[in-house]
């Protein structure tokens, strides 16, 4: 496919396009004037429009459905994290990008409200399989809780068979770092992921917030974010030690475009 990049001179892009093939060909790279626009980055190219990203996502997630459970026990829990995992948010890197801005949490939150986000590839045929066979799915982002409506309201637009009681929107709160540090809690999702075990969560779904007041096992892990594992930070998490669980107990999807790296 040819790709226009960004930056082509003014001129360029008036022209017709076999104009541009030869007017511009020797000049791929030169700035606008004025440097107006910018070029995006090759994490969010190869997100949006390789090959390579999509057959990934979609094998990491028929891997996944592989492992379910033909039927899941009461109270089994799938813990998901949502950004890059279940919702895709290269449109707003894409923005931010070509703007030649990075992250602010006022954009980024100003986008969770606009409820854009896609979906990654393979996520909805998983999801359904997990609900299908009696399993439950718990949704522990580090989007702010103030927004887990928004969120929700993403998701539910996108077709996911998720309802209030298969489901537990577990957006980050003060208290997600406040514990860190504590028997247990070494990043900021273990406070979340170990309340649904005890079941002492308040899950923000919609604005009827419905409570997880039975403990829940854990039967899977699937995030883009090493972090997304409990008890894992990137600084300590051990490759060789978390193997033998991918593709079994854990997934991982790939994320070119930010991470705790
Ligand atoms: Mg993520």
């Amino acid at each position: 496919m040819l790709r226009l990049p960004l930056n082509l001179p003014a001129t360029c892009l008036i022209s017709s396009a076999a104009m541009l093939l030869t007017a511009c060909s020797s000049t791929p790279n030169t700035p606008l004037a004025g440097a107006k626009a910018h070029s995006v980055s090759s994490a969010v190219i190869y997100q949006t429009e390789s090959k390579e990203y999509p057959t990934l996502a979609r094998y990491v997630y028929s891997n996944a459905i592989a492992a379910l459970p033909s039927a899941f026990n009461n109270n089994d829990v799938v813990v998901m994290d949502v950004d890059e995992t279940v919702l895709d948010n290269s449109q707003y890197q894409r923005e931010r990008e070509s703007a030649g801005l990075g992250y602010s949490s006022e954009s980024w939150n100003a986008w969770v409200v606009r409820k854009e986000a896609t979906l990654v590839p393979g996520v909805s045929n998983f999801i359904q399989r997990v609900i299908e066979r009696g399993g439950k799915i718990a949704l522990v982002t580090n989007r702010d809780k103030s927004l887990d409506n928004h969120t929700w309201e993403n998701l539910l637009a996108l077709g996911l068979p998720l309802t209030p009681e298969n489901a537990c929107m577990l957006g980050r709160t003060p208290a997600d770092k406040a514990a860190m540090g504590q028997e247990g809690i070494i990043n900021d999702k273990d406070l979340r992921r170990m309340s649904v075990k005890k079941g002492t969560v308040n899950c923000s779904n919609s604005t009827n917030q419905k409570a997880w007041s039975t403990p829940h096992n854990i039967v899977m892990q699937v995030g883009d974010n090493i972090e997304d594992f409990a008890n894992t930070t990137q600084e300590s998490a051990n490759v060789d030690e978390l193997l033998p669980h991918i593709g079994k107990t854990l997934f991982l999807l790939p994320n070119p475009m930010y991470g705790s790296w």
